[in-house]
This record gives C-alpha cells, sequence and structure tokens, in this order.
C-alpha cells in the first residue's frame, strides 16, 4: 500500500463531526454563489485543477532555490522551472541570464525584485508613481529604502515629466524605478522605453528598473502593440500574480530578475543544501502544479485567445455601460473598465473596488456576457 493510502486510513477515526462538516458545507455553498457575482476584482474563476488533488496528500515543499539540488526531495522544483522558463521566453529574458522561482502572489514578487535592487544600490532613490499599489509602501518600509512618490497622468500612468523633474533634483543617487505594468484601478501601463531615454537624457550611469506586472505580465506579450515593459525592453526584474490573469485556488505568482543580480546575492544554507534566495524558506509545491497545469494546456495560442476575448469582452462591457449612459472608460488593451462609482448596494451586490469616486470592473476570461448585461441593467436602473 503507498504510504500517503496507510496515512489515511489511519486518519478515517479522526473524521469531523456532522455539525463540523455542515459548517464547511454551508461555508463552501455561500463562497460559490459570491464567486459566481464577482466583476470586481482581476481573478479569473475558470479554473479545474481537479486532476491535482491527489497532491494534497504529501508533505509537499520547494524549499530554496528552485535551481539548486535539496535534499529535501518531496517536491515539484522540476515543474516549478519549466513554469520559471515559459515565462523567461515571455518575458525576452536572455537564455542562461536570468533567475526565479514561484512566489505566494506578486506582492512577494515586488518585494523580492526592491530588496535586490536595495542589495545592489544601499544608497539609491526608489521611484514609483501616485498609482502604485498599496503594498509597495510598506515593502519600502520594511527594507527602509528612501522614495519619492511621481504624480500620474490620468491613464494611471507615470507623468514623465513629473518623473525627469524629480531625478533632476537627485541627480547623486542611483535611481531605482518601481515601474506599474497594469496599475491596480485603471491598468495604465509605465513605458520602459520612454524611462530609459529620460535616464540616458539625463546621462545616469547606473540605474535599476522594477516592474509589477501583476495582471499584465501574462497578457502583455500577446498585446499588439507590445507594451515596453520585459527584459528586452531594459527591465531587471519582474513580478506578475498567477492566481489572477491564469486563475487558481491559491494565490500565487512569478518572480524574474537577471541571473548577475541575484548572484551578487545568493548564500549558501547547510540545513537545507540550498540556497537562501528566496524570500520564503518553505514554499508551496502545489502551486507550480497548477501553473505548469494551466501552461500545458493554453500555449502560446491559448494565452493569445484568452487575451483576445477578455479584451472584446471588455470592449462590449464600455460600449454597453455608455450606450446606457455611463462614462464608461478604459486604456487600450485594458480588461478594466472605468466608471464613476454607483451606489454602495450595485457595489456591494457585484464586489467592486472604488477609490476616489470611481469604481471598475475587469472581464477575465470567465466573465459571461449575461453577467455584463446584468451589472449594467442594475446600474442603469439607478440613472
Ligand atoms: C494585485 C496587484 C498586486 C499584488 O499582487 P498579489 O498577487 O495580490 O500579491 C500588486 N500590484 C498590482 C498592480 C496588482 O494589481
Amino acid at each position: 500500500m503507498p504510504v500517503a493510502t496507510i496515512f489515511k486510513f489511519n486518519q478515517e477515526s479522526r473524521r469531523l463531526n456532522t455539525q463540523d462538516q455542515a459548517r464547511l458545507t454551508q461555508l463552501f455553498e455561500r463562497l460559490s454563489e459570491r464567486t459566481d457575482q464577482f466583476l470586481g476584482y482581476p481573478v479569473a474563476k475558470d479554473f479545474d485543477y481537479q486532476h491535482l488533488v491527489q497532491f494534497l496528500d504529501l508533505p509537499l515543499n520547494n524549499i530554496g532555490d528552485p535551481f539548486a539540488p535539496s535534499t529535501y526531495q518531496v517536491d515539484t522544483r522540476e515543474f516549478e522551472r519549466e513554469v520559471l522558463e515559459f515565462s523567461a521566453r515571455l518575458l525576452r529574458a536572455e537564455e542562461n541570464s536570468w533567475w526565479g522561482y514561484v512566489t505566494n502572489g506578486g506582492s512577494e514578487g515586488n518585494l523580492y525584485g526592491l530588496y535586490l535592487a536595495r542589495e545592489l544600490f544601499p544608497k539609491a532613490m526608489v521611484y514609483f508613481s501616485e498609482t502604485t499599489h498599496y503594498s509597495v509602501s510598506k515593502n519600502l518600509h520594511l527594507l527602509g529604502m528612501r522614495h519619492i512618490m511621481i504624480r500620474a497622468q490620468e491613464s494611471g500612468e507615470i507623468d514623465y515629466a513629473d518623473l525627469r523633474e524629480t531625478l533632476r533634483l537627485h541627480r547623486d543617487q542611483v535611481p531605482i524605478l518601481f515601474a506599474n505594468i497594469g496599475t491596480t484601478m485603471t491598468e495604465g501601463k509605465d513605458d520602459l522605453v520612454k524611462i530609459r531615454q529620460i535616464f540616458k537624457e539625463m546621462a545616469i550611469g547606473e540605474s535599476y528598473i522594477h516592474c509589477d506586472a501583476a495582471l499584465c505580465g501574462f497578457m502583455a506579450p500577446f498585446l499588439t502593440p507590445r507594451p515596453a515593459f520585459d527584459f528586452a525592453d531594459g527591465a531587471d526584474s519582474i513580478s506578475i500574480s498567477g492566481h489572477k490573469f491564469i486563475g487558481s485556488p491559491i494565490p500565487c505568482g512569478v518572480v524574474l530578475a537577471r541571473k548577475r543580480h541575484v548572484e551578487r546575492i545568493a548564500r549558501s544554507i547547510a540545513y537545507i543544501g540550498n540556497l537562501d534566495t528566496t524570500i520564503s524558506g518553505s514554499r508551496n509545491g502545489l502551486t507550480p502544479l497548477i501553473l505548469w497545469t494551466a501552461i500545458r494546456r493554453l500555449g502560446d495560442e491559448g494565452f493569445r485567445e484568452r487575451v483576445q476575448q477578455s479584451l472584446d469582452l471588455a470592449d462590449y462591457a464600455c460600449a454597453r455601460l455608455c450606450a446606457v449612459g455611463v462614462k464608461a472608460w478604459r486604456n487600450p488593451n485594458a480588461l478594466t473598465v472605468v466608471f464613476p462609482s454607483p451606489s454602495v448596494e450595485v457595489r456591494s451586490r457585484w464586489q467592486l473596488a472604488s477609490a476616489d469616486g470611481a469604481s471598475h470592473i475587469l472581464t477575465l476570461p470567465n466573465v459571461r456576457r449575461e453577467q455584463i448585461d446584468q451589472f449594467v441593467e442594475d446600474v442603469a436602473a439607478e440613472f
């Protein structure tokens, strides 16, 4: 009998009692209902990873560096490396010149990117726009990094004139730019070509660019025109969420960085027989299988179609809202449709995030046209 089966057998006597079981059933029903009425967050829900349930019987742990051998062998690091290789190709990293790992989400990847930047340039100044994700302030605080907030344009993209002026005042410090490739509220994208042009104009020698591509990292490679955001465009590190555009029952993400940066800070730890290069020590072994499944099923062509379907739906949602008199808009090639905030009831019913009088819906792949129609009806009824 396989070990996992024996173990399960021993657990039989420790079943949940009926009351506890009933609570879980209730919770599941409520969550299923709330999942269906869900338009306000950039999270795909059209996934099916049932074939991975067997792995819940194993003490998976991808402890340490995905590329270094480890004494802990109940791991999925081989599959993790395939996920990273796929991501590196999409993000146009040069062969053998990148490193990365599967994270617990976009925020961890952003923390990692900033950590790497700080180790390389301890006295640098971090620049990021006012539309940057809330987690960045906390990360900068944790890392004790000096920073300056830059104005953003209406679209959410950084204000290049303000960036230029601010850089001019701090020419003695190495700039670390925290770039947004899809801001949380409007999906605005900073342009790495423009940023690097500014660096060049100002004769800045050393610099570091981290890209927060939480939602858009797995979309942008399939957009025309292709946004300037990846390694070929000059990024030093890039963080993407796995549970957003791809979709996952467990939050996860991917972070990639230039290998030469990482090599400068790697430390070897004898206890696990591995390198302590990741933020978490013990790491999730299930999420790499989830991302691997999605990547194997979709392939490049599947991703391309997924992006196109989502864009078509965003276009539809924006047009429908405008047709009933709502001043809705979206950035080019964005899945985020922005409009003046409706009533508290509508916001709560559809779980809409709101800030500064604006709300948004995101048309990730599983959103159906009927849901958009229903939503538009709700909004229109209030006019
Ligand atoms: C969602 C998001 C994050 C955080 O990612 P998590 O995966 O939730 O940790 C960071 N930046 C942006 C722009 C996001 O949209």
